[in-house]
């Protein structure tokens, strides 16, 4: 059986009160020969840990956590996880033991893309999936507020204003290399998993 994903929670962002922002990206789930593994943990306990439970997982049984960014948003949670072993795209981290790695993340069925630009070291997933097909998890490579979500056409998405971006010229580089990936299914940062307009 191919790897199973579940998005845990969807990622959401919208003004607060006065000049607060809320905001929390997508966490994912998947799993895999047995295993759990977690995509970027996001930053609100309660509903990540009500998630967990829907699916009757403890904290303890996650094996391993994945950080597309070291944006706050994506990893406060890693709290949750004191012990579990931390990779960003390219290092694993155990305590003070870094390990480099390249390709692909845990498993040949895990594909690690560099996709800079949003942040200057950010990293996508490319996972053949057994109930979605081909997803590529690319936290905030896209992302929208809430109800602002278009997805219609290739040049909507390459050309999507992102206010925080480090680098716009790097990060249209990487919204191609998603859309020509090949998955069917792209996880955004905040908003919905949408279908990939780049094949048709
Ligand atoms: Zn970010």
């Amino acid at each position: 059986m191919k790897p199973l994903l579940t998005i845990l929670t969807p990622g959401y962002a919208h003004q607060g009160n006065g000049d607060t922002y809320v905001a929390s990206p997508t966490c994912s789930l998947l799993q895999y020969n047995d295993k759990n593994y977690i995509i970027d943990p996001a930053c609100n306990p309660e509903l990540l840990l009500s998630a967990l439970t829907k699916h009757s997982l403890a904290t303890n049984d996650i094996h391993a956590i994945f950080l597309t960014h070291y944006h706050l948003d994506h990893l406060l949670n890693i709290r949750l996880f004191p012990h579990t072993p931390l990779y960003d795209g390219s290092m694993k981290w155990d305590s003070d033991n870094e390990t480099p790695y390249t390709d692909y993340w845990l498993t040949p069925e895990f594909k690690v893309l560099h996709t800079p630009g949003h942040a200057s070291e950010q990293y996508s997933l490319l996972v053949d999936t057994e109930n979605y097909g081909l997803v590529c998890i690319a936290q905030d490579v896209f992302w929208w507020e809430d109800g602002k979500q278009r997805s219609d056409t290739v040049s909507d998405l390459l050309d999507l204003v992102d206010p925080f971006a480090a680098n716009t010229t790097e990060l249209r580089a990487s919204r191609q290399l998603v859309l020509e990936s090949g998955a069917t299914w792209i996880i955004p940062g905040h908003g919905t998993i949408f279908k990939n307009p780049y094949n048709g």
